[in-house]
């Protein structure tokens, strides 16, 4: 342990003991400014938090299911398994409820257009499904790299209205598209928000997204009381910018006696160059507006990072995963392909669920962790999307060939 961290205060001033902050051009920073009082006006504002909800109830389809994983239970033969199921939120992961929320602001704002940047394209399509909902003008930076491999999620925010624009800077991947969103921003910020699509940034979107994920936590906070009448003693989820899991930690952060694993993408391996493991393998820097921790060079050049899932290959991490880990009251562990891709088919028979590969990450530290705990103790793994989108990539990982291209 070295410095005790609280969340109440971080998410007031933006700092998660060294990390987060506003590190922006002078062109963006009025902007932000601007971002952070609306955010700070409205976060506990009656009308505000009644529409969120009720968006989050009759449009996402929450509260989201905690589902005993009894099968899994037996076969493994430890800790009582729960799954938090964000597969079952329309649009088919966690990141409706994040984008609802800033939408919200954006709209209270007075802003017009919504834009966003997106890796695989998850996070595209909830933005333009919304922007689609409340009739805003969306439009969507991906990289080149992506847009050529994700055809379909294109074709899909087109289908909602939405422009996608093909980023051919650097090397055409999500971090490109981020820089790319961010250059717009800052050209159109007159009728123009920016949709942050995980927990990462300049202030205030770690704190915005920390609280409009945090409905997880909340929820199953009171659906396990309800069942097995106490907290559990493990929370885990997967990792990419860190928006799942510090939704499924928020309300466990200030119960000690509650373990909260992170599980990301270890790619390849650790030990090999094919990896976007960060909490492992990365170190302090500034990029994207925040002070976090990042896989880079000694010059601080961001490196290329690999995972099989597309949703978890970001260079970088939320800044309060960082803070997390620092103060020792959160642990990451990293998480192969191999691992997962097993996770995919073990939980798909176990279970007769088809979990995104993102997820799988932390149903395959559940397979390691449940075994060696005693039967009384109580496991809730983070279900952060379903796994449609990632059929065809496992087949092709397992030398089966689906289509002709
Ligand atoms: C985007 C995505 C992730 C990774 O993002 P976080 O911000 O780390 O949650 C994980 N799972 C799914 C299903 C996703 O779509």
């Amino acid at each position: 342990m070295t410095e005790t961290y609280t969340p109440e205060e971080s998410m007031q001033n933006g700092r998660y003991l060294e990390y987060g902050g506003q590190y922006l051009p002078e062109i963006l920073l009025p902007e932000i400014k601007r971002v952070e009082a609306a955010y700070n006006q409205y976060k506990d504002d009656p009308d505000f938090l009644n529409e969120f909800h009720t968006l989050l109830r009759e449009y996402a389809g929450r509260p989201s299911l905690l589902y005993y994983a009894k099968n899994m239970t037996e076969d493994l033969g430890g800790a009582q398994i729960y799954f938090k199921r964000e597969d079952l939120n329309h649009t088919g992961a966690h990141k409706i409820n994040n984008v609802i929320g800033q939408a919200l602001i954006a709209k209270r704002m007075g802003k017009k257009r919504l834009i966003a940047e997106t890796g695989a394209g998850q996070h595209g399509v909830a933005t333009a499904t919304i922007a689609a909902l409340f009739g805003m003008e969306c439009e969507i930076f991906m990289g080149k790299m992506d847009t050529d491999r994700q055809r379909l999620n294109v074709y899909r925010m087109e289908l909602l209205g939405a422009k996608v624009n093909a980023v051919t800077s650097g090397s055409m991947v999500l971090k490109d598209a981020v820089n790319a969103a961010l250059q717009n921003y800052a050209a159109r910020s007159s009728d123009t928000f920016c949709v942050m699509g995980s927990a990462v940034g300049p202030h205030p979107f770690p704190a915005m997204v920390h609280d409009f994920q945090s409905v997880i936590s909340k929820e199953s906070k009171q659906q396990i009381q309800t069942v097995a009448g106490r907290l559990p003693d493990y929370v885990i989820a997967c990792l990419g910018g860190g928006s799942n899991a510090i939704g499924s930690f928020a309300e466990y952060i200030e119960e000690p006696s509650v373990k909260l694993i992170g599980c990301e993408a270890a790619g390849k391996g650790v030990d090999t160059p094919q990896t976007a493991a960060t909490m492992k393998l990365g170190s302090t820097g500034i990029f994207h507006g925040m002070k976090s921790r990042f896989l880079q060079n000694k010059d601080g050049q961001i490196d290329a990072v690999y995972s099989i899932s597309a949703g978890l290959d970001y260079p970088g991490i939320g800044p309060e995963h960082v803070a997390l880990m620092d103060s020792g009251r959160a642990t990451y562990v990293p998480i192969t392909d191999d691992e997962a891709v097993n996770a995919f088919e073990y939980i798909a028979k176990q279970e007769g669920i088809i979990a995104a590969i993102e997820s799988c990450h932390a149903v395959a530290e559940v397979q390691k962790l449940a075994p060696t705990l005693p039967k009384d103790k109580i496991i809730i793994c983070t279900l952060s999307g379903r796994g449609d989108k990632d059929v065809a990539s496992i087949a092709k990982y397992r030398g089966i060939q689906l289509s002709d291209d």
